[in-house]
């Protein structure tokens, strides 16, 4: 059965939509840079940066907005620091508890040794 012209341009477009989905794209908020795979119609990387375009966007009207932009990325930065910690700190008591262990291993073996 031949296609009609219709069955082969939604056919042609839906390639094209997979295909697209499969296209990383660049996030679309200014200094952002994030690459992501997304949808045809999507722009940025994350709910994160459409929701702060839609801010900087309401900021122009609004002065109270870019104080709130501000914070809010004062804020993700708090969060990023804090998080770097938290994991130096696990890293550092996961270290000294590995070496704790190998001690005791060690000790315990020597006791056996002498005993024996
Ligand atoms: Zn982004």
């Amino acid at each position: 059965m031949a296609e009609s012209p219709e069955d082969s341009s939604s056919q042609a477009a839906r390639v094209l939509v997979s295909y697209r989905a499969e296209v990383p794209g660049v996030c679309a908020r200014p200094g952002c840079g994030n690459t992501f795979v997304g949808r045809p119609n999507k722009r940025y990387c994350s709910k994160r940066c459409a929701m702060r375009m839609s801010r900087a966007r309401r900021a122009a009207n609004d002065p109270i907005e870019s104080c709130i932009n501000e914070a809010t990325r004062r804020i993700d930065e708090c969060v990023e620091d804090a998080m770097k910690r938290f994991q130096d700190c696990i890293r550092e008591v996961m270290e000294d508890f590995r070496e704790c262990v190998r001690t005791q291993v060690q000790a315990q073996r020597r006791r056996d040794a002498s005993e024996s």
